[in-house]
């Protein structure tokens, strides 16, 4: 009967109209196609007798949406209402949040040099000689083939995707991700990705979406480095300003470990990924036409007002060198302040620590004034193949020098963080299945080798361990004893750590006086016990739970009136600057946030 319903049944359809100044532009499309896409339904585009396939990144990009143009969005088959009518909501939601890059007021200048004048994507001052761009292609051994390099790329994406989940930035390796499987589900061969690469960029010559063909390179220069043909960009190692036509997206990472002063492009947009990385990472990055200008020519970057100085006089440069010093004393001011502990008004000392997930986020937390590790997320060590005990216990090290106070988490999987060498069964609701500590019922030998890791590496350090997901006594008590026999069949002495866990199962609120009695410390994840306590998905599409909600800071409350062991809270609720006071007036006294958020939230304790 149902069959017949599906087979017989009409297209439903919805029109769409695109609101955006910025059109229906890759960051959006690929969270469309992704919700599209978890439907049984054909679901397809039409806008001016084209139709498409709506679940596909390319296919719907190469519809060229801008802004005033209106769709035909047609569901097909199973679920086909229910699709549309999320869909539809999505759709809104994506406009009404899109972003209009404003552009930059330029400030008024007056140099004797002459001038070129350009678009402000980041501000800045930059003396320095310029660098053109260019690159090398290396070719090095590879025994991938192409479908694995694929796969491999998709995974690359995804987990970029997920460690920057925090950054408003991640949807971009969304998008990529989206894209390349887009492109790469019919293509068996390097040159067939390149060609699809290829057509597909032709299709977007002329339109808004003309600077995202940098996104196709990237993703394609991904693919063709797992198969040995890397393209590298070498860079001075002396102060630099890069002049290029346009940057990958993944470029601006390594751009960052150079000593790049700023960056000169030609052709891209505000909207570009590439411009919303730059302006991200804090470089001085202006949109001009470069080609009067000459390589390892000493110029004048001035963002603030927009300009170039190509020849600047002597004047010139005193008077960029004095406004740069102003500059450098003013972040000297404020990178010096945030190594000072963060004190209340009326003096009450609250520790902020930070969450980090591997070396360079602990080494960049310490560099931003943390004072410890209040969670250190194990996962990075996992997400591609199983990593050895010798390997993870080198990592441990490394991160557990840096700071006197860290608190390790014991592997958090499952829900939304898959590993690709552990089968779980297909689950309903993974958010609700085997997730964080529940894995080692069924994996009990992870567990093992990464507690064994965690010991050898902590020696004599007080380090502590927590367990994620804990939601029984029984459980953590369970925990704590498998970690001690761990212990002791290794013959190693771990009475100078401390077992602890992460608050985010609500039931542990009505059992924390039992738990009182067994645990050393709590961390509230509020990321989770969000999700739990709204019965909201943490990564829902279209539902988001209210995080400053009365029944979130109850729940805080609850558990500092109840909890007789040290409490933190490692959760993004940390670094809110709306819900810090609230947090204080609590009696919350370590707040743990990313690297990034440290100097802020000490900022606003100060105020508190
Ligand atoms: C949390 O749940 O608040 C938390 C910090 O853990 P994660 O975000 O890694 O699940
Ligand atoms: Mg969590």
């Amino acid at each position: 009967m149902y069959l017949f319903k599906n087979l017989f049944s009409k297209p439903l359809s919805v029109p769409l109209s695109v609101t955006s100044n910025n059109g229906f532009h890759l960051r959006p499309v690929a969270q469309f196609a992704t919700l599209a896409k978890s439907f049984p339904c054909q679901i397809t585009a039409t806008f001016h007798n084209k139709s498409v396939d709506a679940k596909g990144v390319n296919t719907l990009l190469s519809l060229s949406l801008e802004k005033g143009d209106t769709f035909i969005l047609v569901a097909k088959g199973e679920k086909a209402e229910v699709a549309l009518e999320k869909l539809q909501l999505l759709f809104e939601t994506l406009m009404q949040e899109d972003k209009e890059i404003q552009k930059i007021e330029k400030s008024a200048y007056s140099y004797e040099g002459s001038v070129i004048e350009g678009e402000i994507i980041s501000e800045g001052i930059a003396i320095a000689p310029t660098y053109t761009y260019h690159t090398t292609k290396v070719q090095h051994q590879s025994e991938m083939d192409f479908r694995t390099a694929l796969s491999q790329s998709t995974k690359e994406l995804e987990t970029l995707y997920r460690n920057k989940e925090d950054d408003e930035n991640s949807a971009i390796y969304l998008a990529q991700k989206e894209l390349l499987i887009s492109l790469g589900t019919h293509c068996q061969t390097l040159t067939e990705l390149e060609e699809k690469v290829e057509e597909e960029s032709r299709k977007l010559v002329g339109t808004k979406l003309d600077t995202k063909t940098s996104d196709y390179q990237d993703i394609l220069q991904r693919v063709k480095k797992h198969l040995g043909l890397e393209i590298k960009v070498t860079f001075p190692d002396t102060p630099f300003i890069l002049l290029c036509n346009d940057l990958l997206p993944s470029e601006i990472d390594q751009l960052q470990q150079t000593k790049v002063e700023g960056v000169i492009l030609k052709e891209t947009s505000m909207n570009s990924h590439t411009a919303i990385l730059l302006r991200a990472s804090g470089i001085c990055s202006l949109i001009a036409d470069t080609q009067n200008l000459v390589e390892n020519e000493t110029v004048i970057l001035d963002t603030y007002s927009g300009v170039i100085i190509q020849d600047p006089s002597a004047h010139d440069l005193q008077k960029a060198r004095e406004r740069l010093s102003k500059e450098s004393v003013q972040k000297a001011l404020s990178a010096k302040k945030r190594f000072e502990p963060a004190t209340t008004q009326n003096g009450r000392h609250i520790k902020v620590f930070a969450n980090a997930a591997d070396i360079n986020t602990a080494k960049a937390a310490k560099e931003e004034g943390a004072e410890g590790i209040g969670l250190l997320r194990s996962e990075f060590l996992f997400k591609d193949v199983k990593p050895s005990l010798g390997k993870q216990q080198n990592a441990y090290k490394e991160i557990f020098e840096l700071f006197d106070d860290i608190t390790v988490r014991t592997l958090d999987v499952g829900g939304d963080k898959a590993l690709p060498y552990i089968q779980i069964p297909t689950e309903d609701n993974p958010f609700l299945g085997i997730r964080g500590v529940r894995l080692f019922h069924t994996h009990p030998e992870l567990l093992e080798e990464q507690l064994l890791a965690i010991f050898l590496a902590a020696e004599n350090k007080r380090v502590k361990i927590m367990f994620p997901m804990i939601s029984s006594v029984e459980e953590f008590k369970q925990t704590k004893s498998f970690a001690q026999s761990v212990a002791q069949k290794h013959k190693l002495d771990i009475s100078h750590l401390h077992f602890g866990i992460m608050i985010e199962v609500p039931s542990v609120l009505f059992l924390l006086e039992s738990f009182n009695d067994v645990v050393d410390f709590y961390s509230i994840g509020t990321n989770d016990l969000i999700q739990y306590l709204f019965a909201i998905e943490r990564t829902h599409p279209l539902l988001k739970a209210d995080a400053l909600s009365p029944a979130v800071f109850s729940a805080i409350e609850i558990i500092l009136h109840k909890a007789t062991k040290p409490v933190s809270i490692c959760g993004e609720l940390a670094a809110d600057k709306n819900a810090i006071p609230k947090l204080l007036d609590l009696g919350m006294e370590t707040l743990s946030v990313s690297p990034k958020s440290i100097a802020q939230t000490k900022e606003e304790i100060r105020y508190v």
